[in-house]
Protein backbone atom coordinates (compact mmCIF):
# COMPACT_ATOMS: atom_id res chain seq x y z
CA UNK A 1 0.00 0.00 0.00
CA UNK A 2 1.16 3.57 -0.73
CA UNK A 3 1.03 5.15 3.35
CA UNK A 4 1.93 8.45 1.74
CA UNK A 5 -1.58 8.61 -0.17
CA UNK A 6 -3.36 7.48 2.47
CA UNK A 7 -2.16 10.24 4.75
CA UNK A 8 -2.80 12.76 1.52
CA UNK A 9 -5.96 11.64 1.44
CA UNK A 10 -6.14 11.81 5.15
CA UNK A 11 -5.57 15.11 5.56
CA UNK A 12 -7.36 16.50 2.56
CA UNK A 13 -10.33 15.12 4.17
CA UNK A 14 -9.96 16.24 7.58
CA UNK A 15 -9.89 19.60 6.37
CA UNK A 16 -12.62 19.86 4.24
CA UNK A 17 -15.23 20.81 6.89
CA UNK A 18 -18.33 18.29 7.83
CA UNK A 19 -20.08 18.72 10.96
CA UNK A 20 -23.34 16.89 11.93
CA UNK A 21 -26.13 18.68 8.97
CA UNK A 22 -22.95 20.76 6.90
CA UNK A 23 -21.79 17.10 4.87
CA UNK A 24 -22.37 19.26 1.57
CA UNK A 25 -18.67 20.05 1.16
CA UNK A 26 -17.36 16.20 1.84
CA UNK A 27 -19.80 14.55 0.06
CA UNK A 28 -18.82 16.44 -3.25
CA UNK A 29 -14.83 15.59 -2.36
CA UNK A 30 -15.85 11.92 -1.76
CA UNK A 31 -18.26 11.88 -5.36
CA UNK A 32 -15.64 13.78 -7.19
CA UNK A 33 -12.91 10.96 -5.82
CA UNK A 34 -14.82 8.14 -7.06
CA UNK A 35 -15.90 9.69 -10.55
CA UNK A 36 -12.06 10.40 -11.00
CA UNK A 37 -11.63 6.83 -10.42
CA UNK A 38 -14.22 5.43 -13.45
CA UNK A 39 -16.95 4.28 -10.84
CA UNK A 40 -20.32 5.95 -10.37
CA UNK A 41 -21.46 7.20 -7.48
CA UNK A 42 -25.14 7.48 -6.41
CA UNK A 43 -26.91 9.03 -3.99
CA UNK A 44 -29.95 9.10 -2.45
CA UNK A 45 -32.50 11.11 -1.57
CA UNK A 46 -31.24 11.65 1.96
CA UNK A 47 -27.87 12.35 1.03
CA UNK A 48 -26.07 9.57 1.89
CA UNK A 49 -23.24 7.98 -1.36
CA UNK A 50 -23.42 4.39 -2.44
CA UNK A 51 -20.66 2.93 -4.62
CA UNK A 52 -20.95 -0.69 -6.05
CA UNK A 53 -17.69 -2.27 -7.48
CA UNK A 54 -18.45 -5.67 -9.39
CA UNK A 55 -16.24 -8.84 -7.86
CA UNK A 56 -16.04 -11.82 -8.45
CA UNK A 57 -18.95 -13.81 -9.56
CA UNK A 58 -20.50 -16.02 -7.52
CA UNK A 59 -19.50 -14.98 -4.34
CA UNK A 60 -21.16 -13.16 -1.53
CA UNK A 61 -21.25 -9.30 -1.99
CA UNK A 62 -20.49 -7.52 1.29
CA UNK A 63 -20.50 -3.53 2.06
CA UNK A 64 -18.46 -1.18 3.71
CA UNK A 65 -19.64 1.62 5.48
CA UNK A 66 -18.16 5.30 6.96
CA UNK A 67 -19.89 8.50 8.12
CA UNK A 68 -19.00 11.34 6.43
CA UNK A 69 -19.60 14.19 9.17
CA UNK A 70 -17.94 15.09 12.62
CA UNK A 71 -18.60 16.34 15.45
CA UNK A 72 -17.62 19.61 16.99
CA UNK A 73 -15.18 21.70 17.76
CA UNK A 74 -14.36 20.21 13.84
CA UNK A 75 -13.93 23.53 11.90
CA UNK A 76 -10.48 24.12 10.17
CA UNK A 77 -8.98 21.41 11.18
CA UNK A 78 -5.13 21.03 11.18
CA UNK A 79 -3.77 17.89 10.85
CA UNK A 80 0.03 17.25 11.23
CA UNK A 81 2.02 14.19 11.76
CA UNK A 82 4.08 13.88 15.48
CA UNK A 83 6.10 10.92 15.66
CA UNK A 84 4.17 7.74 15.38
CA UNK A 85 0.42 9.55 15.31
CA UNK A 86 -1.17 12.23 13.49
CA UNK A 87 -3.01 14.84 14.95
CA UNK A 88 -4.98 17.56 15.11
CA UNK A 89 -2.64 21.12 15.19
CA UNK A 90 -5.14 23.63 16.87
CA UNK A 91 -7.78 23.26 19.59
CA UNK A 92 -10.33 20.77 17.47
CA UNK A 93 -10.87 17.30 17.35
CA UNK A 94 -8.65 15.90 13.94
CA UNK A 95 -11.54 13.66 12.66
CA UNK A 96 -10.06 10.69 12.41
CA UNK A 97 -13.92 9.38 13.80
CA UNK A 98 -14.49 8.44 10.64
CA UNK A 99 -12.55 9.96 8.00
CA UNK A 100 -9.81 7.69 8.82
CA UNK A 101 -11.81 4.75 7.85
CA UNK A 102 -12.72 6.92 4.57
CA UNK A 103 -8.94 7.51 3.68
CA UNK A 104 -8.26 3.98 4.16
CA UNK A 105 -11.52 2.63 1.68
CA UNK A 106 -9.77 4.82 -0.75
CA UNK A 107 -6.48 3.38 -0.69
CA UNK A 108 -8.19 -0.16 -0.66
CA UNK A 109 -10.35 0.93 -3.56
CA UNK A 110 -7.08 1.77 -5.34
CA UNK A 111 -4.82 -1.26 -4.62
CA UNK A 112 -7.72 -3.48 -5.85
CA UNK A 113 -7.92 -1.83 -8.98
CA UNK A 114 -3.77 -1.35 -9.70
CA UNK A 115 -3.12 -4.66 -8.59
CA UNK A 116 -6.46 -6.26 -10.25
CA UNK A 117 -7.25 -8.33 -7.22
CA UNK A 118 -9.64 -10.97 -7.40
CA UNK A 119 -12.34 -10.05 -4.61
CA UNK A 120 -16.26 -10.45 -3.91
CA UNK A 121 -18.82 -6.84 -5.30
CA UNK A 122 -18.26 -4.21 -2.38
CA UNK A 123 -20.63 -2.00 -1.64
CA UNK A 124 -19.57 1.34 0.02
CA UNK A 125 -21.98 3.64 1.96
CA UNK A 126 -20.95 6.99 3.36
CA UNK A 127 -23.72 8.05 5.49
CA UNK A 128 -24.81 11.22 6.93
CA UNK A 129 -25.60 12.87 10.03
CA UNK A 130 -24.24 9.61 12.40
CA UNK A 131 -23.12 11.46 15.02
CA UNK A 132 -26.98 13.13 16.32
CA UNK A 133 -28.36 10.10 15.95
CA UNK A 134 -27.46 7.62 12.73
CA UNK A 135 -30.13 9.14 10.57
CA UNK A 136 -28.14 9.07 7.71
CA UNK A 137 -28.30 4.83 7.91
CA UNK A 138 -31.89 5.27 9.21
CA UNK A 139 -33.47 6.91 6.07
CA UNK A 140 -30.48 5.11 3.56
CA UNK A 141 -32.28 4.01 0.37
CA UNK A 142 -32.04 0.15 1.44
CA UNK A 143 -33.13 -0.61 -2.40
CA UNK A 144 -29.88 0.28 -3.66
CA UNK A 145 -28.01 -2.77 -1.26
CA UNK A 146 -27.42 -6.20 -2.36
CA UNK A 147 -25.73 -7.36 0.15
CA UNK A 148 -26.43 -9.23 3.92
CA UNK A 149 -23.60 -8.94 5.76
CA UNK A 150 -21.32 -5.31 6.35
CA UNK A 151 -18.65 -3.74 8.03
CA UNK A 152 -18.69 -0.26 10.06
CA UNK A 153 -15.35 0.62 11.19
CA UNK A 154 -16.62 3.20 13.54
CA UNK A 155 -15.10 2.26 16.50
CA UNK A 156 -12.06 3.83 18.90
CA UNK A 157 -10.09 0.49 19.61
CA UNK A 158 -7.37 -0.82 17.85
CA UNK A 159 -7.77 -2.37 14.32
CA UNK A 160 -8.47 -6.48 14.80
CA UNK A 161 -11.22 -5.01 17.42
CA UNK A 162 -14.96 -6.27 16.48
CA UNK A 163 -17.93 -4.93 18.63
CA UNK A 164 -20.35 -8.00 19.51
CA UNK A 165 -22.83 -6.00 21.40
CA UNK A 166 -23.88 -2.51 21.42
CA UNK A 167 -26.97 -1.23 23.85
CA UNK A 168 -30.50 -0.18 22.93
CA UNK A 169 -30.68 3.55 23.36
CA UNK A 170 -33.57 5.36 24.82
CA UNK A 171 -33.89 9.64 25.61
CA UNK A 172 -36.30 10.64 27.48
CA UNK A 173 -37.55 14.74 28.50
CA UNK A 174 -39.33 14.77 31.52
CA UNK A 175 -41.24 17.47 32.92
CA UNK A 176 -42.25 18.02 37.06
CA UNK A 177 -45.36 20.48 36.97
CA UNK A 178 -46.26 22.11 40.33
CA UNK A 179 -46.94 25.52 41.21
CA UNK A 180 -44.97 28.20 41.84
CA UNK A 181 -45.15 30.90 44.72
CA UNK A 182 -43.71 33.46 46.44
CA UNK A 183 -41.16 32.31 48.51
CA UNK A 184 -42.86 33.06 51.81
CA UNK A 185 -46.34 31.60 50.23
CA UNK A 186 -45.18 28.24 50.38
CA UNK A 187 -48.32 26.72 51.22
CA UNK A 188 -49.86 28.27 48.28
CA UNK A 189 -47.26 25.97 45.71
CA UNK A 190 -46.33 23.08 44.88
CA UNK A 191 -42.43 22.77 44.62
CA UNK A 192 -41.26 20.56 41.46
CA UNK A 193 -37.43 20.46 43.25
CA UNK A 194 -38.96 18.32 46.13
CA UNK A 195 -40.76 16.12 43.80
CA UNK A 196 -37.78 16.02 42.09
CA UNK A 197 -35.80 15.42 45.54
CA UNK A 198 -38.34 12.58 46.14
CA UNK A 199 -38.17 10.79 42.69
CA UNK A 200 -34.24 10.60 43.23
CA UNK A 201 -34.64 8.73 46.49
CA UNK A 202 -36.57 6.47 44.57
CA UNK A 203 -34.74 5.40 41.29
CA UNK A 204 -31.63 4.39 41.01
CA UNK A 205 -28.82 6.73 39.03
CA UNK A 206 -25.90 5.27 36.89
CA UNK A 207 -25.64 1.52 36.19
CA UNK A 208 -28.29 -0.10 37.34
CA UNK A 209 -27.33 -3.91 36.43
CA UNK A 210 -24.10 -4.99 34.25
CA UNK A 211 -26.30 -4.13 31.18
CA UNK A 212 -28.32 -0.87 32.16
CA UNK A 213 -27.25 2.23 32.08
CA UNK A 214 -29.55 4.77 33.48
CA UNK A 215 -27.96 8.95 32.98
CA UNK A 216 -29.33 12.42 33.78
CA UNK A 217 -27.68 14.72 31.80
CA UNK A 218 -29.90 18.16 32.38
CA UNK A 219 -31.64 19.44 35.00
CA UNK A 220 -33.77 22.86 34.45
CA UNK A 221 -35.63 24.36 36.95
CA UNK A 222 -36.91 28.00 38.72
CA UNK A 223 -37.00 31.53 37.34
CA UNK A 224 -36.26 33.75 39.73
CA UNK A 225 -34.28 33.46 43.15
CA UNK A 226 -37.58 34.47 45.54
CA UNK A 227 -39.84 32.10 44.02
CA UNK A 228 -40.55 28.51 44.65
CA UNK A 229 -39.94 26.71 41.64
CA UNK A 230 -43.33 25.56 39.99
CA UNK A 231 -41.40 23.37 37.06
CA UNK A 232 -38.34 21.35 36.68
CA UNK A 233 -37.43 19.48 33.38
CA UNK A 234 -35.28 16.14 33.53
CA UNK A 235 -33.37 15.40 30.37
CA UNK A 236 -31.88 11.91 30.58
CA UNK A 237 -31.30 8.80 28.74
CA UNK A 238 -31.42 4.55 29.10
CA UNK A 239 -29.08 2.55 27.39
CA UNK A 240 -29.20 -1.77 27.56
CA UNK A 241 -27.82 -4.54 26.00
CA UNK A 242 -31.13 -6.05 26.56
CA UNK A 243 -34.29 -4.52 24.80
CA UNK A 244 -35.98 -6.04 28.14
CA UNK A 245 -34.30 -4.50 30.63
CA UNK A 246 -34.53 -1.16 28.77
CA UNK A 247 -38.23 -2.16 29.10
CA UNK A 248 -38.70 -3.20 32.96
CA UNK A 249 -36.33 -0.22 34.15
CA UNK A 250 -38.31 2.56 31.83
CA UNK A 251 -41.33 1.15 33.13
CA UNK A 252 -39.98 1.03 37.26
CA UNK A 253 -38.74 4.87 36.24
CA UNK A 254 -42.10 5.64 35.19
CA UNK A 255 -44.45 3.83 38.08
CA UNK A 256 -41.89 6.00 40.71
CA UNK A 257 -43.16 9.45 39.00
CA UNK A 258 -47.04 8.58 39.41
CA UNK A 259 -46.30 7.16 42.89
CA UNK A 260 -44.12 10.68 44.02
CA UNK A 261 -46.52 12.98 41.87
CA UNK A 262 -50.27 11.70 43.72
CA UNK A 263 -48.52 12.57 47.06
CA UNK A 264 -48.27 16.11 45.95
CA UNK A 265 -51.50 16.21 43.64
CA UNK A 266 -48.89 17.68 40.82
CA UNK A 267 -48.40 16.55 37.29
CA UNK A 268 -46.38 15.37 35.21
CA UNK A 269 -45.10 14.56 31.47
CA UNK A 270 -42.87 12.27 29.56
CA UNK A 271 -41.66 11.89 26.59
CA UNK A 272 -39.23 8.72 25.59
CA UNK A 273 -37.92 8.52 21.91
CA UNK A 274 -36.12 5.40 20.66
CA UNK A 275 -32.96 6.19 19.57
CA UNK A 276 -31.66 3.49 18.63
CA UNK A 277 -32.12 -0.14 18.34
CA UNK A 278 -29.59 -2.53 19.82
CA UNK A 279 -27.78 -5.46 19.09
CA UNK A 280 -26.28 -8.56 21.01
CA UNK A 281 -24.13 -11.16 19.22
CA UNK A 282 -22.35 -12.46 22.25
CA UNK A 283 -23.38 -16.54 22.07
CA UNK A 284 -25.64 -16.14 19.83
CA UNK A 285 -25.80 -18.72 16.58
CA UNK A 286 -23.53 -16.13 14.94
CA UNK A 287 -20.72 -17.09 16.21
CA UNK A 288 -19.58 -18.93 13.31
CA UNK A 289 -19.60 -16.18 11.38
CA UNK A 290 -18.03 -13.68 14.03
CA UNK A 291 -14.70 -16.71 13.86
CA UNK A 292 -14.75 -16.40 10.28
CA UNK A 293 -13.81 -12.74 10.64
CA UNK A 294 -11.70 -13.61 13.31
CA UNK A 295 -10.07 -15.65 10.95
CA UNK A 296 -9.88 -13.42 8.45
CA UNK A 297 -8.58 -10.77 10.98
CA UNK A 298 -5.25 -12.79 12.18
CA UNK A 299 -4.81 -13.38 8.19
CA UNK A 300 -4.53 -9.93 7.86
CA UNK A 301 -1.26 -9.76 10.32
CA UNK A 302 -3.58 -8.48 13.17
CA UNK A 303 -4.77 -9.40 16.59
CA UNK A 304 -8.81 -10.26 16.80
CA UNK A 305 -10.42 -9.26 19.75
CA UNK A 306 -14.15 -8.90 20.68
CA UNK A 307 -15.65 -5.84 22.39
CA UNK A 308 -19.28 -5.29 23.94
CA UNK A 309 -19.58 -1.23 23.60
CA UNK A 310 -21.64 1.40 25.54
CA UNK A 311 -21.67 3.89 22.20
CA UNK A 312 -24.00 3.38 18.90
CA UNK A 313 -23.14 3.11 15.37
CA UNK A 314 -24.28 3.14 12.07
CA UNK A 315 -24.46 -0.73 12.72
CA UNK A 316 -27.25 -0.65 14.96
CA UNK A 317 -29.19 0.40 12.68
CA UNK A 318 -28.33 -1.97 10.03
CA UNK A 319 -28.52 -5.09 11.99
CA UNK A 320 -32.00 -3.83 13.29
CA UNK A 321 -32.46 -3.76 9.02
CA UNK A 322 -31.96 -7.37 9.33
CA UNK A 323 -28.54 -6.77 7.63
CA UNK A 324 -25.48 -8.41 9.88
CA UNK A 325 -23.23 -5.41 10.45
CA UNK A 326 -19.83 -5.99 12.41
CA UNK A 327 -18.54 -2.50 13.63
CA UNK A 328 -14.87 -2.89 13.71
CA UNK A 329 -11.94 -0.81 15.38
CA UNK A 330 -10.93 1.86 13.25
CA UNK A 331 -8.06 2.80 15.09
CA UNK A 332 -8.29 6.21 15.91
CA UNK A 333 -7.72 7.37 19.75
CA UNK A 334 -9.35 9.67 21.96
CA UNK A 335 -12.60 10.59 19.35
CA UNK A 336 -14.74 13.32 20.41
CA UNK A 337 -11.83 15.44 22.14
CA UNK A 338 -9.29 17.32 20.99
CA UNK A 339 -6.81 15.00 22.02
CA UNK A 340 -8.20 12.74 18.94
CA UNK A 341 -4.81 10.90 17.07
CA UNK A 342 -4.78 7.93 14.39
CA UNK A 343 -1.62 6.21 15.17
CA UNK A 344 -0.44 5.73 10.95
CA UNK A 345 0.57 1.88 11.48
CA UNK A 346 -3.18 1.83 12.12
CA UNK A 347 -3.85 3.06 8.99
CA UNK A 348 -1.78 0.44 7.29
CA UNK A 349 -3.55 -1.83 9.39
CA UNK A 350 -7.03 -0.90 8.29
CA UNK A 351 -6.09 -0.79 4.22
CA UNK A 352 -4.91 -4.33 4.91
CA UNK A 353 -7.54 -5.74 7.04
CA UNK A 354 -10.24 -4.11 4.52
CA UNK A 355 -8.46 -6.07 2.07
CA UNK A 356 -8.69 -9.21 3.31
CA UNK A 357 -12.51 -8.89 4.43
CA UNK A 358 -13.33 -7.76 0.75
CA UNK A 359 -11.22 -11.03 -0.35
CA UNK A 360 -12.92 -14.18 -2.05
ZN1 LIG B 1 -17.85 7.71 14.33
Amino acid sequence: MNIDRTIDNFFKLVKIDSPTGEEERIKAFIADWFTNCGLAIKEDLYGNLYVRISGKKDTEPVFFCAHMDTVEPGRNIKPKINGQYIVSGGPTILGADNKATIACIFEAVLILREKKLDHRPLEIIFTRSEEIGNYGAVNFDYSLLKSKKGFCFDSSNPVGTIVTASPHYERFDLSLIGRAAHASRHSEAINALLILKDLLGTIKIGKLDEDTIFNVGVVNGGKVRNTIPGEITVKGEIRSLSQKKLSANKFFFEENIKKVIKQYKARYEIKFVKENPGYNFAGSRTTRYIDEVKKKITEAGLQAKTVVTWGVSDANIFNNRGLFCLNMGDGSEFSHSENERMKITEMENLVKLMLVLVSG
